[in-house]
């Protein structure tokens, strides 16, 4: 077994923050550094030195899951992988990696998962005292948030959630107690969303140059290439993806329309930084070990790092939201416009920023307003969309919405305001 001398002054003298001064041993911190196991959920930039991390500073078992295969473009910076890796398994390759480099120490036991992490059932993620998320999905966090939340209300088990998250110079890294912090649900309205563009404006009556660009990737591909999804890789139909927003800003007068909006727009790219990565996994990994050894509190619970204007940290307590759909208690208000079809409510709530949902189902307690799935209640429900949700809803009246890709319901009472005609044709 690797010696432990690195991290022994740090074990061996209990940090002067420490709550329970009393309570504290040494010897039941190795043991629970030597015998934790931790979850690493995502081995991208954030993963990659998370797992590195981890394994350098003695942690003996840890697993690490990812669903994705190594790209040319991940090689500047998820630096365990190496040009003959590309198309691999992200998680197998980094595995295989810090196994080369630590093959000397016979104790270190670390699994990966080449998976997404929805395909995993509850006894896996119970084995773990500690999951650490570096992912770029707002959705799998949202998923593993909700799981971890269950656990604890149903089986009074607590798994504290550790996530890391970057965009360019910033990131942040917070800790999730579930049931006893704010969770991950409770700040949704703090990311970055994708903005989207309503169908009939990129359509019929665009003004920005990203409605031009979003009406050649939505609509004018699927029409002369019925049969092809387009791929942002692909050099050739990023160019013809440019030429015919061209072509279509220059008809409507827009000026704006480069290559690299384009890529932008279809990409949706978030830059990725190699050092903002480390600082966030090393503020990651810190907690993780705090956590296990008991030698220093807890970051209480959320930590912002900014790199793009000089440096600048800071550390505050986010507190519950009481109408969280995972954690709260009490149902979301919700002002409906008294002209707005159930259609126009879905596009509503499917754009705002604490709800963020894909392909909602939406239902009363006495009846099924629309289902998303399966295909036969899709069917039989759909010409409500068309239908006001004045006449579909009562004031007052909650409404549950689920998506298919979340294990959460998100309940809304319903207010209405506004005249009854749609303003725009009245
Ligand atoms: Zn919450």
């Amino acid at each position: 077994m690797k010696d432990l001398s690195s991290i022994s002054p740090i074990i061996d003298n209990i940090g002067p923050f420490n709550e329970v001064p009393q309570e504290y041993n040494s010897q039941d911190s190795y043991n629970s550094l030597l015998n934790s196991k931790i979850l690493i959920i995502g081995s991208g930039g954030l993963g990659c030195e998370i797992l590195k991390n981890l394994s350098l500073t003695g942690f003996k078992n840890i697993h690490i899951i990812d669903m994705d295969t190594i790209d040319l473009s991940n090689l500047n910076r998820q630096f365990l992988f190496r040009s003959e890796d590309i198309g691999k398994s992200k998680s197998e390759i980094a595995v295989k990696f810090i196994k080369n480099i630590l093959d000397d120490d016979t104790t270190l036991e670390i699994v990966p998962h080449f998976k997404k992490i929805q395909d995993m059932d509850l006894e896996f993620y119970k084995q773990f005292q500690l999951v650490i998320s570096g992912l770029d999905s707002i959705e799998a966090r949202r998923w593993i948030n909700s799981i971890l939340f269950n656990l604890a209300e149903s089986e009074n088990l607590i798994i504290p959630l550790i996530d890391g998250g970057t965009e360019g110079f910033r990131g942040q890294s917070r800790v999730i107690i579930p049931t006893f912090t704010s969770c991950f649900e409770c700040s949704l309205d703090l990311l970055n969303v994708k903005t989207t563009y309503p169908v009939c404006t990129i359509a019929n009556t665009p003004r920005l140059p990203e409605h031009c660009i979003e009406w050649a990737h939505q609509l004018e591909w699927t029409r002369q290439f019925p049969n092809t999804k387009f791929d942002a890789d692909d050099p050739d139909q990023v160019d013809w993806m440019f030429n015919t927003a061209l072509k279509r800003s220059k008809e409507f007068g827009i000026e704006g329309v480069t290559k690299s909006l384009t890529l932008g727009v279809v990409k949706n790219i978030i830059p990725a930084i190699a050092s903002t990565n480390a600082i966030i996994a090393a503020s990651c990994c810190n907690e993780a070990f705090k956590y296990i050894t008991s030698t220093n509190p807890m970051l209480n619970n959320y930590m912002m790092y900014s790199g793009d204007d000089s440096i600048f940290t800071y550390t505050y307590s986010y507190t519950k939201k009481t109408n969280c759909s995972v954690c709260g208690n009490i149902a979301k208000n919700i002002v409906v416009q008294n002209w707005w079809t159930l259609q126009q409510f879905i596009h509503e709530i499917k754009s705002k920023q604490d709800i963020q949902l894909i392909n909602p189902s939406l239902t009363t307690s006495s009846k099924l307003l629309y289902m998303s799935s399966p295909q036969e209640l899709q069917i039989s429900t759909k010409s409500n969309l068309s239908k006001k949700m004045r006449d579909l809803v009562s004031v007052g009246e909650e409404i549950v919405i689920t998506d298919l890709n979340l294990p959460i319901s998100l309940k809304f009472i319903i207010q209405f305001e506004g005249s009854y005609e749609d303003p725009e044709f009245s």
